[in-house]
């Protein structure tokens, strides 16, 4: 955001692009605009053309239609190296005969960059990375986590205007990742620098991003804070992908503020937050730490419930219990009070299963 206009400055900017390799429609009909500074994650399954994407803005392929600016700039036509871009992907792809230094100084290099300046940035990216000691060594003496910040600094040396990240994370374990997540999203903070990832990680895409892009088949569905995508989802499609979710499938009663639900004797009225059109059909999606056990919910939904399954999950406790009334099973989480997660409800027990209406969110069925 420029603070003394109040306008924000598009980085990088896709208008109806679209890629199809033979008659496998990849890429549908895709708009983003990313701001300068933010980092916008592409989420999505297998196949729904994020690498696709990716490698169009990279210019690895050419769109069948549409345009893609960079700075304002159309460079849908221009080779991969005109673009003016770093990019990241998940092996590494260092020289491994060359030494660190000369892997983040390659760049400066080819670009005709002088020794003592090329030292001086080379220097500069290894405090960024803090891997000041490691200069003279070989990647292949490094770990992931240190050849992945590698390949970050050999990206960023030459001040590109947008960093394209290619599941940069997707070959380093679980703990690692986590701190990896911390640190390529500190520094892309600090240094400001406007970033695409790609990720099929939902929590990677929620933790280091300004934006979710939520894609499916070609298309981006909904696109958000973390925050907003993971409250709100539009779709029924989004708030299963980001995380667990129960889906709940019925009809506006005919005064407009609650929704009929199937159940085992007949319909149930559940209240609804916001009014709605009279008969028309609603999918609600009620997120399983919303759900509150024990209590009663006033104004809310209340149902009997019997405890079928509970398990420790470190930080908190994930139950699945039977809803009689409802003829079907509900997923709920809960942080107890006490050691965290501990488990305080025993298979079998009954008790009162609840939510406020804010909490269950209309859904679009597909
Ligand atoms: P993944 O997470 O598995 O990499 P993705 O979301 O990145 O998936 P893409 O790799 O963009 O998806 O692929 C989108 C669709 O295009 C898929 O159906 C894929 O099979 C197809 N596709 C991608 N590249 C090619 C290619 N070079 N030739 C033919 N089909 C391709």
């Amino acid at each position: 955001m420029n603070k003394a206009t109040g306008t924000t400055a598009e980085a990088l900017r896709l208008a109806s692009v679209r890629k199809s390799y033979g008659s496998t429609a990849a890429v549908r009909e895709l708009d983003l605009s990313v701001e300068a500074g933010e980092l916008v994650a592409l989420l999505g399954p297998s196949g729904c053309g994020k690498t696709t994407t990716l490698r169009m803005v990279a210019g690895f392929e050419r769109p069948d239609a549409g345009s893609i600016r960079i700075g304002g700039a159309e460079v849908s036509q221009l080779p991969p190296h005109k673009r003016n871009l770093g990019m990241v992907f998940q092996n590494y792809s260092l020289f491994p005969h060359r030494t660190v230094a000369e892997n983040i100084g390659f760049g400066l290099r080819m670009a005709g960059v002088g020794r003592a300046e090329r030292d001086t940035r080379v220097q500069e990216m290894l405090d960024l990375i803090q891997l000041q000691g490691r200069a003279e060594m070989y990647p292949s003496k490094l770990s992931g986590g240190q050849q992945q910040r590698v390949a970050l600094a050999r990206s960023l040396v030459v001040n590109p205007k947008v960093l394209l990240l290619d599941e940069p994370l997707g070959a380093l374990d679980k703990s690692l990742r986590e701190s990896m997540q911390f640190e390529i999203r500190g520094m892309q903070q600090r240094l400001g620098i406007t970033t695409l990832l790609v990720t099929h990680d939902q929590e990677e895409a929620l933790s280091m991003s300004d934006k979710v892009a939520v894609m499916s088949a070609g298309r981006i569905l909904q696109i958000g804070t973390p925050n907003d995508i993971y409250d709100r989802p539009q779709s029924r499609f989004v708030a299963e992908f980001l995380g667990t979710s129960n889906i709940f499938e019925g009809k506006v009663a005919p005064e407009g503020t609650s929704v009929l639900l199937p159940g085992r004797d007949g319909e149930i009225a559940v209240p609804l937050e916001m009014a709605a059109q009279p008969g028309s059909p609603l999918v609600l999606s009620v997120r399983p730490e919303r759900v509150r056990l024990g209590e009663h919910a006033g104004e809310g939904a209340n149902f009997e419930a019997r405890v079928t399954g509970a398990v420790f999950r470190g930080n908190y406790a994930a139950y699945q219990l039977d809803v009689p009334s409802l003829g079907r099973e509900l997923f709920v989480y809960r942080q107890a009070d006490g050691p965290l997660g501990a488990v305080s409800h025993r298979l079998g027990e009954t008790l009162t299963l609840s939510w406020a209406p804010r909490d269950a969110v209309p859904v679009s069925a597909d």
